[in-house]
């Protein structure tokens, strides 16, 4: 039986014809009264617009971008319907409060074939699948967290950002030593053990991972390691490996209410070369640091090639890059690349940009190397290769066509701003559901998934997510680029500082940094920044503070800045923004 409501816009009070800037609800979706059902916003203020009633909706009227008035109608909703559910149901639904967990129209409900059932299940356990289970456990949900990989912690924490840090710290150390002879001190060319280094490597990795799993159980979260894939909107299938196939005997069946798909990324692979050969690596084969190398080739001049290829240089390899675009990092403003490539032309042995690799060979010599383009050779052999030319998202591995969720050729998943997917129980963040393909936006959108999926109401709208690159120098950018600027034709001003003149970088023989910060010529407000020299990846995490808090140039400019510190390079390039800087001297504009 069912019993169909047409829900219509109430009076919003003094406004008319508004936008509606978020729909918050699907088809098939379980509302309780007063439950909100879209965001309108006037020119004045956003509003929820609340449900009238309890029920299960069946038809969307509307979606985000429509314009409404009192009286539109929004969606239509089959009140009998909650009433079979039953409205604990209901109540437990979207839009309730964090201490009462949501749970989906299957809620206690396990399928007769499954052989457990969870509120929330993760799939896998990277910075955003175990931040999103986490956050989802202290809200109370009863949660599985199921890793193909024996280790918590996925790419970031096993095989990227923390141990090509620790492996760049290293090379950094070495690089400075180095560099300090033009301060009169001179050290002994060092000495490395391999073993040792790697050793302190996987010390760090198994520090942070044994303690994900310590955390994870103090928060009584449930973690299974095997692969899974769905077998519908609230069956998932985990198996012992990753096979084609999901009838393996050792298949286990586990029921959800509501899922996070946090599967990551892998790195891509250019088709045609020698990948049984050991010598050619991808990132996770280049930090396991089997040997040291004489001559390294790295192909792609981005942040991963580039940040690895500044590891093995420090360690003694004459490192060679070869990159598609004119320059290095593509995409990044053009005056924060340059002191690094200066640098790199230094520290490597070759950077041929325009150029590509167009065939590989095993030799016994090494991996031969047939290059196009650019002041590339013909061709040239390498005692190792790393390939780091992007990594594509894993959305196609987890058979979410099953559950209905839509993923696009590449094997992205698309999300609204509270990380659903076009299932209402099913959400997906980090890699896999685009760029840029960070940590720590891994890990928002992984607090906002399962803030969500405890009823609260959680949205991702961070102003910006901050880039760097832990290259020497570090190179870091948050909000507008100049590049995007240019492309876009948004106005912006600028005011920059050279660290020529900032007396901490000249104490540490650094002079080669910029600041620079953009703002809007009309509000004065902040757009963007960026900078290039050491420790850019500390100094940026002001910038972006500023952002968010919707900080104009003279509040960076009034802000007083602990001296001598790389700090003020930030402050003086918004007093040069401002004409009121004293530590350079700029000419009046006449
Ligand atoms: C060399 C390198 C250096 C990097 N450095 C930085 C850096 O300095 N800063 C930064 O912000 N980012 C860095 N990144 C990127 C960062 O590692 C990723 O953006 C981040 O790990 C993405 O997190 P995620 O949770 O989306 O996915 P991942 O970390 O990829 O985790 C996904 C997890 O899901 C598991 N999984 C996949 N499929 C299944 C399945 N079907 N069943 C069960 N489990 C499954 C995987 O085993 C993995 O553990 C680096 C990446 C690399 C490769």
């Amino acid at each position: 039986m069912s019993d169909l409501e047409t829900v219509k816009i109430p009076d919003i009070g003094d406004v008319d014809d508004v936008e509606i800037i978020e729909v918050l609800v699907s088809v098939g979706d379980t509302i309780a009264l007063e439950d909100s059902l879209v965001t309108v916003e006037s020119d004045k203020a956003s509003m929820e617009i609340p449900s009238p009633a309890t029920g299960v909706i069946t038809s969307l009227l509307v979606k985000t971008g429509d314009r409404v008035s009192e009286g539109s109608d929004i969606l239509v909703l089959d009140v009998a319907a909650s009433a079979s559910t039953g409205t604990a149901d209901a109540s437990a639904s979207k839009g309730s409060d964090a201490s009462t967990p949501t749970t989906s129209t299957a809620a206690g409900a396990s399928p007769d074939n499954s052989d457990e059932h969870h509120d929330l299940i993760v799939l896998g356990a990277g910075p955003g699948g175990y931040t999103a289970a986490f956050r989802a456990a202290d809200l109370g949900l009863k949660v599985l967290l199921i890793e193909r990989y024996p280790d918590l912690g996925g790419v970031c924490l096993n095989v990227g950002c923390i141990p090509s840090k620790a492996l760049l710290h290293t090379a950094a150390i070495i690089q400075e030593t180095q560099g300090m002879s033009a301060h009169g001190v001179t050290f002994a060319k060092p000495q490395i053990d391999v073993d040792k280094l790697r050793d302190f490597k996987e010390a760090v990795i198994g520090k942070l991972t044994g303690g994900l799993a310590g955390l994870a159980k103090q928060r009584k979260i449930t973690v299974a390691h095997g692969f899974a894939r769905f077998q519908d909107s609230h069956l998932i299938a985990i198996s012992d490996a990753e096979k084609e196939e999901n009838t393996s005997e050792s298949t286990r069946l586990v029921s959800f209410d509501q899922a996070i798909i946090a599967v990551g990324s892998k790195s891509i692979r250019i088709p045609g070369f020698p990948y049984d050969d050991e010598r050619l690596m991808d990132s996770t084969g280049a930090l396991e640091l089997a040997d040291i190398p004489k001559r390294l080739l790295v192909i792609g001049g981005g942040i991963i090639g580039l940040e690895m290829g500044c590891v093995y240089a420090g360690l003694g390899s004459q490192v060679t890059i070869v990159e598609l675009s004119d320059g290095l990092m593509p995409g990044c403003d053009r005056d924060l690349v340059k002191p690094l490539e200066k640098r790199l032309k230094n520290d490597f042995e070759n950077i041929f940009t325009g150029a590509k690799v167009t065939a590989m060979q095993s030799a016994v010599a090494g991996l031969t190397v047939t290059f196009e383009g650019g002041k590339a050779p013909a061709s040239d052999t390498y005692d190792r290769v790393l390939l780091a030319v992007g990594r594509n998202p894993n959305g196609s591995a987890v058979d979410a066509d099953k559950a209905g969720v839509t993923v696009d050729e590449r094997g992205f998943i698309a999300v609204d701003s509270q990380q659903r997917t076009n299932v209402s129980n099913i959400f997906a963040i980090g890699d896999v559901v685009g760029q840029p393909m960070l940590a720590h936006k891994a890990t928002h959108e992984g607090k906002v998934a399962a803030e969500v999926a405890a009823g609260q109401k959680s949205y991702f709208d961070a102003k910006t997510i901050p880039s760097v690159a832990y290259t020497d120098p570090e190179i870091a950018w948050m909000g507008l680029t100049e590049t995007a600027a240019r492309q876009q034709g948004v106005k912006y001003q600028k005011g920059a500082f050279p660290w020529a003149a900032s007396g901490r970088a000249l104490s540490m023989g650094r002079s080669d940094g910029l600041t620079k910060v953009l703002y809007d010529p009309d509000t004065k407000r902040i757009l963007g920044a960026g900078i290039v020299g050491p420790n850019a990846g500390e100094l940026i995490a002001e910038a972006v503070l500023a952002l968010e808090m919707g900080a104009d140039i003279e509040d960076l400019a009034l802000t007083i800045h602990p001296h001598p510190t790389l700090s003020e390079t930030l402050n003086f390039a918004a007093e040069v923004a401002e004409g009121t800087v004293t530590d350079i001297y700029i000419p009046k504009r006449k």
